[in-house]
């Protein structure tokens, strides 16, 4: 204990004083008394002088060394001191760690004070709301985000539900955008980018209103139909006949169009594709008998080259494939045309190729022709039995066996559907 040790010392120095003063005299040893006290003095405003001098500039490093009392002091100074740079150094780390986990978090972050401004953001949120983290901390969320929605939504006060927000700068981009406030004054801004999950939704109710759409032409038909039989039951046979047949059409038109959402339905659930040898030169004069049954004579069906290659792949689901490109070859070449097959091996490439002599594509049409329900000429598309989904189902087929599409077209002219497949799916003796 400090004190005890101090009182030590000062009774030591009136001891050796006193014994001084019993040999050699009383003014010896007051003397001796002086001497010794003002040393200790000097001693403790020297190292008085030293601590003032230390925490003027206090670090770790350069805490003073001294002997005695002092020692014990600078000691528990020194350990304080290291305490508290340990107890710093541990803050700054876990401030760091936030600070990188904020800045790692794939949705934007953005703190707010109580008037709006940002205090800090995460580099997702420079991305989604274009912040310069330079110039923008510590403006007002809204002069730099200039949507009214935005302005409104902290207006308000009901953070319950986010904010869709479509934004165009830096990039055109939907975003989910929640206020959470906490402690009293401060509110986290989050943003998320649902731009894809914004598309996909957009497909998915364009896709509902086509379906609709291809339905109610038929099922209007086929209403409208059996009304009048039920309210003409003297009708014409010839006309009943006539109506009864159209009846029927439409009710195989509603029939494929089921099969191919069916069919579209199954490719997409992914499940994975079963493996076979398929024998492809085969399959290919299946298909040219099948084509001559659908064109009944009014085309004529060639083949061009059959190469000796089997095929890695799903029999039934590459006869679905390539029958579809076939039959649209019928479907959109005028009799007297001539519709051409090949199954060839380019530089170790299988190509399945239908080249026909019908009425073409022209250029813009040709990168949208897979996506569903998309015709050129709805008109001749219906007229021939077409669902607008052939297409769509082809390129899922293909995608299953890492294939692609590729079409070649001339308006007026004819065009070319070649399904490419990989090379190491070819099975050649
Ligand atoms: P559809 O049932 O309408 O034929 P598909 O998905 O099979 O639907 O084809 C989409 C569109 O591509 C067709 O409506 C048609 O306009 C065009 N198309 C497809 N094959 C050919 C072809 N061989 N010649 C010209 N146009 C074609």
């Amino acid at each position: 204990m400090l004190w005890l040790r101090s009182l030590i010392y000062y009774l030591a120095i009136t001891l050796i004083s006193l014994f001084t003063g019993g040999i050699a005299g009383a003014e010896a040893g007051l003397t001796l008394a002086c001497v010794l006290l003002s040393l200790s003095v000097c001693f403790h405003l020297y190292n008085l002088g030293r601590l003032y001098r230390w925490m003027q500039h206090p670090r770790v490093d350069n805490v003073p060394t001294s002997f005695l009392l002092w020692q014990d002091v600078f000691d528990k100074l020194y350990e304080q001191v290291r305490n508290q740079r340990k107890n710093q150094d541990k803050l700054a780390n876990t401030l760091e760690r936030f600070t990188s986990a904020g800045e790692a978090l794939p949705d934007g972050v953005i703190i707010l004070d109580e008037f709006d401004r940002i205090e800090w953001c995460n580099q997702a949120a420079t991305q989604h709301l274009a912040i310069d983290r330079n110039s923008d901390v510590w403006q007002v969320v809204t002069n730099i985000v200039r949507q009214p929605s935005l302005r409104e939504y902290l207006r308000t006060q009901d953070f319950a539900h986010p904010l869709l927000l479509r934004t165009t700068r830096p990039t055109e981009q939907v975003l989910s955008v929640q206020l959470v406030p906490f402690d009293s004054t401060r509110k986290l801004l989050l943003s998320r980018d649902i731009t894809q999950l914004d598309r996909v939704q957009m497909v998915h109710r364009d896709f509902i209103a086509n379906v609709s759409h291809e339905l109610r032409t038929p099922l209007t038909v086929v209403g409208g139909f059996a009304e009048t039989m039920m309210d003409m039951p003297e009708m014409e046979p010839a006309t009943r006949a006539r109506q009864l047949q159209l009846m029927v059409d439409q009710t195989q038109r509603m029939q494929r169009l089921v099969d191919d959402l069916l069919t579209l339905s199954r490719l997409e659930n992914g499940q994975q594709l079963k493996e076979e040898e398929v024998d492809v030169p085969q399959l290919v004069r299946l298909l040219q008998a099948e084509a001559e049954g659908l064109s009944q004579g009014r085309h004529t069906i060639k083949i061009a080259q059959i190469a000796a290659a089997k095929l890695i792949g799903n029999h039934d689901e590459l006869h679905s494939a390539l029958g579809n490109l076939v039959s649209n070859a019928i479907r959109y070449t005028p009799p007297g045309g001539e519709i051409t097959l090949s199954w060839r091996l380019e530089q170790g490439v299988p190509v399945f190729a239908v080249q026909d002599s019908g009425i073409g594509v022209s250029p813009e049409h040709i990168p949208r022709l897979t996506e569903r329900f998309y015709r050129v000429d709805r008109g001749r598309s219906r007229a021939t039995g077409g669902t607008g989904l052939g297409l769509a189902i082809v390129k899922h087929i293909l995608q299953r066996h890492q294939g692609q599409l590729a079409v070649k077209s001339k308006l007026g002219e004819g065009s070319e559907f070649a399904a490419r497949f990989p090379g190491h799916r070819a099975l050649t003796d």
